[in-house]
């Protein structure tokens, strides 16, 4: 696609947030580029409905990024490679520090061989850990609980050197649960194994599923079950575009969350996806999932103030009619 803006090396790009970014970036009229390993992305996401450039190949294959940067001019970079899986991170955790850290150190090297000095990372609340303070900025202290936390905050410090050693800017955000669908019904998500809450409840409502496990009802919570800070995926992609541009405008190195400040309980987001998708969905109370702290709220005044950023689908009912667009859709 010729463009009079930037050209930006999306990684990951054939994944969840990864794609949703790639649409964002279109739509402001930024070339894109995806480098996709394909373990978790989905060509056919990449090349018929984003129809953008991909080069299948790893983040830690640096003779394949020096022959990528020597060959397109890239002017920055988003990275959303990685493994996130919490609970597999706790098993074989080598497989994540060489993925997540690594892979990352590798694309930073070349990136400054290159002399390709803007990186927007896509970081997490996990690296918070079980917080003190509820709503989280960014000044609470990170000390993350499992090795994906702790993968995402080595490349947050890694980050910060970077900056004081070569002058590299990057923007660090920290998301709260990336959950929802593009609005048109053509981009969401699917991961296999699925783990995550809204797409196993939408998965029941589609009859795919028997019934959606709750994981602890004796949490220190209005109703005993975890609370998270569902944010719109595509709310996250605007904010990448925000972030790239102000880091092309000069912008010093930050992190932000990226949270709407609001939280729902397991039986909540239950409830609400009831109420969306007219379908019973059969829940079936159980024990504890290990490592997950009781709640988690992200406070993104700081996005806001700075980036301007202002989420379009803050309401959970939103978020998750979007996602139910998508399932329906993608197992028609
Ligand atoms: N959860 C649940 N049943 C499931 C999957 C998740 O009760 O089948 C709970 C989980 O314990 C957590 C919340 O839903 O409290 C969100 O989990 P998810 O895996 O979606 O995201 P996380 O907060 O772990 O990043």
């Amino acid at each position: 696609m010729s463009s009079s803006k930037p050209t930006v090396l999306v990684t990951g790009g054939a994944g969840y947030i990864g794609s949703h970014a790639v649409l964002a970036l279109q739509k402001a009229g930024y070339g894109v580029i995806v480098l996709d390993n394909l373990v978790y992305g989905h060509q056919e996401i990449a090349e018929d409905v984003l129809k953008v450039k991909l080069i299948v190949g790893d983040t830690s294959d640096r003779a394949l990024l020096d022959d990528l940067f020597a060959n397109h001019d890239i002017a920055a970079v988003m990275h959303f490679a990685a493994y996130a899986y919490v609970g597999e991170s706790v098993q074989t955790p080598d497989k994540y520090y060489r993925n997540n850290v690594l892979g990352t150190l590798t694309l930073l090297e070349a990136m400054l061989a290159a002399g390709i000095k803007h990186f927007v990372f896509s970081s997490t609340c996990a690296t918070y850990g079980v917080p003190e303070n509820v709503p989280i900025t960014e000044d609470e202290s990170q000390k993350p609980i499992n090795p994906y936390g702790k993968t995402k905050l080595m490349v947050e410090d890694i980050l910060e050197d970077f900056d004081t050693a070569y002058d590299f800017r990057s923007v660090r955000f920290r998301y709260f649960n990336a959950a929802g669908a593009d609005p048109s019904g053509n981009l969401g998500e699917d991961h296999t194994p699925e783990t995550h809450l809204i797409p196993l409840v939408l998965l029941t409502a589609l009859g795919k599923r028997d019934s959606i496990s709750i994981f602890g009802t004796d949490y220190p919570t209005p109703d005993g079950t975890c609370v998270r800070d569902y944010i719109h995926v595509s709310d996250l992609a605007d904010a990448h575009v925000l972030g790239l541009e102000y880091l092309l405008k000069g912008g010093e190195t930050a992190a932000f969350n990226l949270g709407n400040g609001s939280g729902f309980s397991v039986k909540e987001i239950i409830e609400a996806s009831r109420a969306v998708t007219g379908k019973e969905i059969k829940a079936i109370e159980c024990d504890r999932r290990p490592g997950d702290p009781p709640m988690l709220v992200g406070s993104a005044a700081k996005a806001k103030e700075v980036l301007g950023w202002n989420p379009r689908f803050a309401d959970v009912k939103a978020i998750i009619a979007h996602a139910w667009q998508w399932h329906q859709k993608r197992h028609e």
